[in-house]
């Protein structure tokens, strides 16, 4: 017979024995004797425990690990499918831009940080939560015994203000803020990695709201995180497959109604959704890189096109590309060689190309866009300021950069004739001018709005009432149909 079990020292302390035993009997079978050892096996013991420990536990912090953690929450929803009864929630905490903290800091402040954020949201909970380190700077909080549905979300304030006092790290003030998603338990749920993975999910739109940020979790969240999935995963496909195209919308003088530039806008007919705007696939495309091969296409086909209307009629001589660009492009050391090879290639005059660019990306004042800008602009290529007005318009950067036109902000014209936007627009165009740039409207959708622009003295302008974007097989034929050498005139009907 052997027994494991532990006695209580005076000192507090645990000791681990274990006991054998054997009887001894005599001829008749009758037990006359028991033999047996008493071992201290308290040293084994603990080394047992520490290796579990360890095994469930994250070393720097001490928390609870991603195992642990599951195994807990395995327990809790089982408890719960027994007693509907108990409520309970998961929040899933991750901090926001920490990797600047390591990258600026070094990793082993990036640690102390780690470590003091730990203990410091040890210290708001009760015992009964657990907190676990799921690994990097993702944490995750199971809340137990809930009383009402608002308690998570008064849990993940809590968290929010208890971050509002900095961290000390090597003698410095660190203040980090967190995105929090929250999932709230449902009888729809059966593992616990199906929960962890919603309170991801829903921690990825806190993310998205502009970090520091705490949203619950619902079933729309999954469908849109699906829907993005699936464009990723089809827009890594969709240069091979052809399935972009360029629509072209005509710019205008606004004096003399003759067409100046093209701008190409990109268009990107899905296989089984059909259309999808610009404005959800471009930040995809940002944020996978894929921009740059779509970008590239872009260039090439949009100079190509140029090439080929110019075989048409020679007014097409005197019009202009603009081709937009983002910044993610801009700021590769590679952009200007790639513009140069491209139109090479497509023996495009440099002049005829204006590259459109957001105020974002001059604002972040990367070298490497300021080099690319400043030497394009040597071979003729103007750049336009994109979209001015909506952002911060922090003025500092016009004079730096070499820029040749600023794009009023369609939400500007939209609300003309209205007299807070007409003197918003002449101040641009005033500033514009001092600065010996040119102006071009966005988004002219009226006789009155363009006839306010020209008497504010906008140089140019497009818009849905100028003309829709438009395809290049159309843009064909109303070059054939000009006579010859009348230039193209568009203006709002
Ligand atoms: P953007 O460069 O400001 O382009 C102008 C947008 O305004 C286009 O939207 C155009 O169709 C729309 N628009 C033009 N006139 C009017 C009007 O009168 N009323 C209204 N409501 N809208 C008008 P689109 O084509 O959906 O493009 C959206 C954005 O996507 C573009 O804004 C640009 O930032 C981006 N984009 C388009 N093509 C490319 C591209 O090839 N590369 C990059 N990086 N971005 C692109
Ligand atoms: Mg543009
Ligand atoms: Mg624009």
């Amino acid at each position: 017979m052997e027994l494991e079990y532990r006695f209580r020292h005076k000192n507090g302390d645990y000791i681990w024995v274990l006991s054998r035993g054997r009887a001894l009997h005599d001829e008749n079978g009758i037990v006359t004797r028991s033999l047996g050892s008493h071992t201290d096996i308290s040293a084994r013991k603990r080394s047992e425990e520490k290796l579990v420990f360890d095994a469930l536990h994250d070393k720097l912090t001490g928390l609870p690990n991603r195992t642990l953690f599951n195994e807990r929450l395995s327990r809790v929803i089982k408890r719960t499918r027994k007693d509907p009864s108990f409520l309970f929630a998961v929040l899933f905490l991750d901090l926001d831009n920490f990797k600047n903290v390591n990258d600026s800091m070094g990793h082993e402040s990036g640690d102390e940080l780690l470590k003091l954020f730990a203990s410091r949201i040890q210290n708001i909970l009760f015992d009964v939560d657990t907190l676990a380190r799921l690994g990097g700077d993702e944490f995750a909080l199971l809340v137990e015994s809930l009383d009402s549905q608002q308690r998570p979300v008064e849990i993940a304030q809590r968290i929010r203000a208890s971050l509002k006092n900095p961290f000390t790290v090597l003698d410095r003030d660190l203040y980090l803020t967190a995105s929090i998603g929250v999932v709230i338990y449902s009888e729809e749920y059966s593992t616990s990695e199906e929960i962890l993975r919603d309170a991801d999910i829903a921690m990825y739109h806190a993310k998205n709201m502009g970090r520091d940020t705490v949203e619950i979790f619902n079933s729309a969240m999954r469908e849109r995180i699906m829907r993005r999935l699936n464009l990723e995963r089809d827009l890594r496909q969709a240069v091979a497959r052809n399935e972009f195209y360029i629509e072209y919308q005509p710019i205008v003088d606004l004096k003399t109604s003759k067409l100046l530039a093209f701008e190409a806008l990109l268009r990107w007919h899905h296989p089984q959704r059909g259309l999808i705007p610009p404005e959800e696939f471009i930040p995809i495309a940002e944020q996978t890189g894929l921009i740059i091969p779509i970008g590239e296409w872009v260039f090439q086909a949009a100079c190509a096109q140029m090439k080929r209307w110019d075989r048409l009629h020679d007014y097409m001589q005197k019009v202009s590309i603009n081709v937009n660009v983002s910044g993610k492009q801009l700021n590769r050391p590679d952009f200007p060689s790639t513009v140069t090879r491209i139109l090479d290639a497509t023996s495009l005059d440099p002049a005829r190309l204006n590259i459109e660019i957001t105020e974002t990306v001059i604002l972040e004042d990367n070298p490497y866009t300021f080099d690319a800008l400043t030497s394009l602009s040597k071979l003729g290529i103007r750049f336009h300021l994109d979209d001015f007005g909506k952002g911060q318009s922090y003025l500092g950067y016009l004079q730096k950069y070499p820029l040749s036109q600023i794009k009023i902000d369609r939400s500007f014209v939209a609300n003309l004739p209205n007299a807070k936007e007409h003197d918003l627009i002449h101040g641009i165009i005033q500033l514009a001018k001092a600065l010996d740039m040119e102006t071009v409207a966005e988004g002219i959708e009226s006789k009155d709005q363009e006839a306010v622009l020209k008497y504010l003295q906008c140089d140019s302008g497009q818009g849905f009432g100028i003309s829709v974007p438009i395809p290049a097989d159309e843009v064909d034929k109303l070059i054939r149909e000009q006579s010859t050498m009348a230039p193209f005139r568009f203006s709002v009907k």
